[in-house]
C-alpha cells in the first residue's frame, strides 16, 4: 500500500482516526440526541452510498488513518451494513475497526462481527433499569440491548459502555451503571451532554459536567484512582479496587481533550468535520458526485487540515455565527 505524507493539522496534531456515520436513521429517540418526533431524515439519495464511503475510507487510510469507527444514527438499521463492514475490513493499512451502537439490533450480528475482526464495540446504555431506559430513549428496548451486552462479552469483543447523564432523567443510574465495571470486564464511561439534540433548545437543566460526575463517583467509590492517560483519549479513566473493568468520564462539553484530538468525522450526508463543533469543512459528497479524482479529494482534505480550529470552543463560536441551531448527534455520529 502506498502511504502519502500523513495528515497533520496546523497545530501539529495527526489526523489518524476516522469516525464515519453510515446513516442518520435510528430506532431509538434518546432525549439528548433528538426530539420525540425524531429528526427530519436526510433523503436517501443525499446519504453517501457504501461505494462512496469505501472510496473515502481507502483514501484517508492512504493519508495515515489507522482506526475507523462505524457509527450513525444506528449503524444496524442501514441495510447490508455487514457487507460494508466486510469490505472495509479488507482495506490494507487499516489497523482497527470499531463500532458504536445502541444495541437494539446488534446481538444476532455479534458472531460475525467477531469473525470480521471488529476490535471493539461502544454500546450506548444510559440505564440498567428498564423504566429509566425507556424514559431516556423513549423506547422499551432494554431487553434487546442487554442481550447485545451479553453477546458482545461472550464473544470476547472489547466492550465500552457510553452513558449520557441528564438531570431528572437518569442520575439515579450513575452508581448502578458504574457497578457494571465491578461485575463485568467493561469500561463504563459517563459522557457530558453536548448541545446536539436536533434543536436549538438548550437542555435547561443542571448539567452533569465532569466535576459533578467525578464527585458522584468519588462519593460512591471512595477508592477511585485516576489511571495514567492514554494518548488521544477523550476519557479520563479511573480504577476501583476489586473492579474487573474501569470507569471513565468524557468531558465532551467542557472539551478537556482538544489539544490531543486526532479525530476526523464524515457525516451521513458526506461532510468532513475536523471538530465535533464545526459545521463541516468540506462537502465530500459533492466532490465525489461531481467526478473529483483522488488527487483533488486529497488536496482538499489537506487544505482543511491546514485550517483546523484549535479547539471546540473556537469551532463552536464560528458555528454559532453560521447557524444558531445545532444538528442532531445522529447525523454526526458522536
Ligand atoms: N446510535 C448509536 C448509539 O447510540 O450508540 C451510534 C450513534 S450515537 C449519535 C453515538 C454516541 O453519541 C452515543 O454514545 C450517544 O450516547 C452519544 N450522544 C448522542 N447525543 C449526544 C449528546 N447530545 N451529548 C453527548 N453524547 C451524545
Ligand atoms: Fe439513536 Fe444513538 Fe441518537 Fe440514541 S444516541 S437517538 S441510539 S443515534
Amino acid at each position: 500500500m502506498k502511504t502519502e505524507t500523513p495528515l497533520i493539522d496546523n497545530f501539529g496534531r495527526p489526523l489518524n482516526y476516522l469516525r464515519l456515520a453510515v446513516t442518520d436513521r435510528c430506532n431509538l429517540r434518546c432525549l439528548y440526541c433528538m426530539p420525540a418526533g425524531g429528526i427530519e431524515y436526510i433523503p436517501q439519495s443525499e446519504i453517501l452510498t457504501y461505494e462512496e464511503m469505501e472510496r473515502l475510507v481507502r483514501l484517508v487510510v492512504r493519508l495515515g488513518v489507522r482506526k475507523l469507527r462505524i457509527t450513525g444514527g444506528e449503524p444496524f438499521v442501514r441495510r447490508n451494513i455487514m457487507g460494508f463492514l466486510r469490505r472495509v475490513a479488507g482495506i490494507p493499512g487499516l489497523e482497527e475497526i470499531h463500532m458504536t451502537t445502541n444495541g437494539v439490533l446488534t446481538a444476532p450480528f455479534v458472531p460475525e462481527l467477531k469473525r470480521i475482526g471488529i476490535c471493539g464495540i461502544n454500546l450506548s446504555l444510559d440505564a440498567v433499569d428498564r423504566e429509566a431506559f425507556r424514559r431516556v430513549t423513549r423506547r422499551d428496548e432494554f431487553e434487546r440491548v442487554w442481550a447485545s451486552f451479553q453477546a458482545i462479552l461472550a464473544h470476547g469483543i472489547r466492550l465500552k459502555i457510553n452513558a449520557v447523564i441528564q438531570q431528572g432523567m437518569n442520575e439515579d443510574q450513575i452508581v448502578p451503571l458504574a457497578r457494571l465495571a465491578r461485575d463485568y470486564p467493561v469500561a463504563v464511561r459517563f459522557i457530558e451532554e453536548m448541545p446536539f439534540n436536533g434543536s436549538s433548545a438548550s437542555h435547561g437543566r443542571q448539567h452533569w459536567d465532569y466535576a459533578r460526575l467525578l464527585a458522584e463517583l468519588q462519593r460512591a467509590f471512595p477508592d477511585l484512582k485516576p489511571l495514567p492517560g492514554k494518548p488521544h483519549t477523550t476519557a479520563r479513566e479511573f480504577s476501583v479496587p476489586g473492579f474487573q473493568g474501569t470507569l471513565g468520564i468524557i468531558a465532551g462539553y467542557s472539551r478537556l481533550f482538544c489539544d490531543e484530538c486526532n479525530r476526523m468525522r464524515i457525516t451521513a450526508r458526506g461532510l468532513l468535520k475536523l471538530c465535533l463543533y464545526d459545521t463541516g469543512m468540506l462537502n465530500l459528497k459533492e466532490m465525489l458526485r461531481s467526478g473529483a479524482g483522488d488527487d483533488q479529494l486529497e488536496a482538499a482534505i489537506r487544505r482543511c487540515a491546514g485550517r483546523r480550529f484549535a479547539n471546540g470552543f473556537q469551532a463552536e463560536a464560528h458555528a454559532r455565527k453560521a447557524n444558531p441551531a445545532y444538528e442532531s448527534m445522529s447525523e454526526i455520529g458522536g
